[in-house]
């Protein structure tokens, strides 16, 4: 099973992601924890990303398809995966859907998660994560332990980004709405709208329900 999930930055991709890859058995593939991972290893690549990631740009295509190529190649992903924060622009999704069909395999559904720009911006407010694992919390609706050490990976470096902050973010949709939105006119009839307010428990049980597996 392929599956992208789709939203604005916020929406919480990655929160359901955790849930749907011990439901699929297929593992979460998030550009973004994959390029923040690059840029904290001080790596050469990591270097790459760093001015576009600061300012709430996207990453330029080449970047991102070269490292998603990589990803894919990895033995975890051969029978699918749930993509996070990727693809982000049509020509990604153009690319992705010439690596799927490499291997026999599409995209089957994309879920649109569905939440007001209020309560994005309450979410993004309240989000931390764990700079080791990539794991994330928010501040009043899932806190991290009061020992301040992250549940996933016993990491001691909780923090709220630094690209969730007030003026970047404004920056970071206006990238989703003129560069993310119309991926959704490239996969038309494999798009399952879904409510993304709520708790998590109820956002799971509606992309449950539309992946038919409720
Ligand atoms: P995205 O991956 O789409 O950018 P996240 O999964 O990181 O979004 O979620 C953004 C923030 O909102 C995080 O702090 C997360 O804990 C919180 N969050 C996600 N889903 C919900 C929900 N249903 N109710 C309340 N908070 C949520
Ligand atoms: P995210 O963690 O998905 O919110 O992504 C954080 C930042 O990483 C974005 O604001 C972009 O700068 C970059 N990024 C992540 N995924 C992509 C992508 N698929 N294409 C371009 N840039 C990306």
């Amino acid at each position: 099973m392929d599956l992208v999930l789709f939203g604005p930055p916020g929406a919480g991709k990655g929160t359901q992601a955790k849930f749907l890859v011990e439901k699929l058995r297929v593992p979460q593939i998030s550009t973004g924890d994959m390029m923040r991972a690059e840029r904290s290893a001080g790596t050469e690549l990591g270097k790459r990303f760093d001015s576009f990631m600061t300012k709430g740009l996207l990453v330029p295509d080449d970047l991102v398809i070269e490292l998603l190529e990589t990803r894919l190649k990895r033995p975890d992903a051969a029978s699918g995966a749930i993509f996070d924060g990727f693809p982000r622009t049509v020509a990604q999704a153009k690319a992705l859907d010439g690596m799927l069909a490499k291997h026999g395999r599409a995209i089957g559904k994309v879920v649109a998660l569905d939440v007001p720009v209020d309560v994005i911006i309450d979410r993004i407010a309240g989000r931390r994560t764990c700079e080791s694992c990539g794991h994330v919390y928010h501040v009043r609706y899932n806190p991290p332990p009061p020992t301040g050490r992250c549940a996933a990976c016993n990491g001691d470096r909780i923090v709220h980004r630094d690209d969730d902050r007030e003026e970047k973010v404004r920056r970071r949709n206006a990238e989703y709405l003129e560069k993310t939105l119309p991926i959704l006119g490239h996969y038309g009839p494999v798009v399952a709208k879904v409510d993304g307010t709520g708790s998590l428990q109820d956002v799971t049980r509606r992309i449950e329900e539309a992946l038919g597996q409720g």
